[in-house]
């Protein structure tokens, strides 16, 4: 095992790494800006070190001073968390070309994963079904891109091969508007990602978001844990998590989930990975695989037993996965909810010092989030503070205990979207479960205020 591990995140991830150390015995460095030197874990931590201004692109985007970080502390690895230099191939690389073990996959799984289209590639050859559409990249001419579009059949999405986020998708419904939709997606994701390239798939009216957590060990071993449903949704990000997905069989889950264990045989694959699908009629389409550990972990956590982020760092240190498939177990139902700091309704951001800060406890109850009472929520980063997730026997337990918890919480000075969720928990088919991905922006636009 390390003696010394890295920490290149910040927020509720870096708290959640630290943790995990602390129970392996492992002493972590965190790393923060000039805005997070007043966060939990930096308080928390033997070893601090500031990597610069509050900008990412000057802090947490910026490989020397992490990497740097690393040598003047003597961590032997570096935890990625999620986001930032996550899945940037070029960081695990010089990661690993400084002499450090990077928690996560090779750099070669992290670019074929991260460029959308070689994703799908490599997934169809693995056998694991995709969201039908053009065959790679969509090539310039428009005589070529209404024939595809005509051949996929309408709507169809135009996504961007380097997309992530939730960002760079346009969903068209008629050929007049396509080939205007393919260029302004181009423009943009040539502008955020830094790749134009742009793919097509069917825009599947009514599905669910379903993956698929996945370990690897550096001995070809691989297991799933099981399925996460994600389908609440706003503007393609994730509000609410839950684990398993209500009304879907077993039997159905097992057999995409070992087409996804194959895959990472296949690949060669190492680490925490999600297989990202959509799901609508009973079928499976593959949509995209994240190569780290993701915001939602926790309730496959607790419906597994398995503490996914202490067993990303044992098997980069080269152990062994410690338990088979068989020995894999799915106990009861969790929910997660993401606290973020912004409108409940409307949405705008809503930085700034929380004066009061209680958080709900009980049987069944965690809280993942670095924020304290009088803590500033710095302006500079993405708006969630924390996750709240509940276990229960049944899916109904789960739910009671996620209402009472939210009525529960009390956090003031700034807005948060608890309110949205006290309202969600209660909501008729939300409770009936298996909502589809449209389900809770239609929602939204049914409850203006
Ligand atoms: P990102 O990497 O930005 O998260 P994804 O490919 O995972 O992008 O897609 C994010 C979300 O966009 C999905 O969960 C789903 O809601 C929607 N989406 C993506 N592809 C399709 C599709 N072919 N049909 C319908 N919705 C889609």
């Amino acid at each position: 095992m390390f003696k010394k591990i890295l920490v290149a995140n910040r927020g509720e991830i870096a708290l959640r790494i630290q943790r995990a150390c602390r129970e392996l015995g492992v002493k972590a460095v965190m790393v923060y800006s000039e805005a997070d030197k007043e966060a939990k874990y930096v308080k928390l931590a033997e070893e601090a070190v500031c990597i610069g201004p509050a900008a990412s692109p000057l802090s947490y985007l910026n490989m020397p001073a992490i990497i740097s970080a690393a040598e003047v502390t003597d961590a032997e690895a570096i935890h990625p968390g999620y986001g930032f230099l996550s899945e940037n191939a070029d960081f695990a690389e010089r990661v690993e070309k400084s002499g450090f073990q990077f928690i996560g996959p090779t750099p070669e799984s992290i670019r074929i994963m991260g460029d959308k289209v070689s994703a799908k590639q490599a997934m169809i050859r693995a056998g694991v079904p995709c969201v039908p559409g053009s065959e790679g990249e969509l090539p310039d001419d428009p005589v070529q891109i209404r024939r595809i579009a005509k051949a996929v059949g309408y709507p169809v999405i135009i996504k961007a091969a380097g997309g992530g986020g939730g960002r760079g998708m346009r969903v068209v419904h008629t050929e007049a508007a396509l080939i205007n939709a393919v260029q302004m997606t181009k423009a943009e994701a040539g502008a955020a990602f830094g790749n134009p390239a742009v793919y097509m798939e069917k825009f599947l009216q009514n599905p669910r978001h379903i993956e698929i957590q996945i370990l690897a060990d550096k001995f070809k071993n691989a297991v799933y844990l099981g399925e996460r449903d994600c389908s609440m949704q706003r503007r393609h990000q994730k509000v609410i998590e839950e684990a398993p997905a209500p009304g879907i069989p077993r039997k159905l889950i097992d057999k995409i989930g070992e087409r996804c264990v194959a895959a990472c045989k296949k690949i060669g694959y190492r680490g925490a990975g999600t297989f990202e699908f959509l799901f609508e009629n009973g079928e499976f389409y593959f949509i995209e695989m994240n190569t780290r550990v993701q915001v939602e972990h926790p309730v496959t956590e607790w419906v597994t037993g398995i503490d996914i982020v202490k067993t990303q760092i044992m098997v980069a240190a080269g152990e062994k996965l410690p338990f088979t498939q068989r020995q894999i177990e799915i106990r009861g139902h969790a929910i997660e909810c993401r606290i973020n700091a912004e409108d409940p309704f409307k949405f705008t951001p809503s930085p700034g010092r929380v004066t009061s800060w209680h958080m709900p406890g009980g049987p069944g109850v965690r809280v993942d989030s670095h924020v304290y009472n009088n803590y500033f929520v710095p302006p500079n980063y993405d708006s969630m503070i924390g996750k709240l997730i509940v276990h229960g026997d049944t899916r109904e337990q789960a739910l009671a205990r996620m209402q009472t918890a939210l009525n529960e919480t009390v956090i003031e000075g700034i807005n948060t979207n608890v309110p949205l969720h006290r309202e969600l928990m209660v909501d008729a088919k939300f409770m009936q479960g298996g909502t589809n991905i449209h389900y809770l922006e239609h929602w939204l636009s049914q409850h203006k205020r």
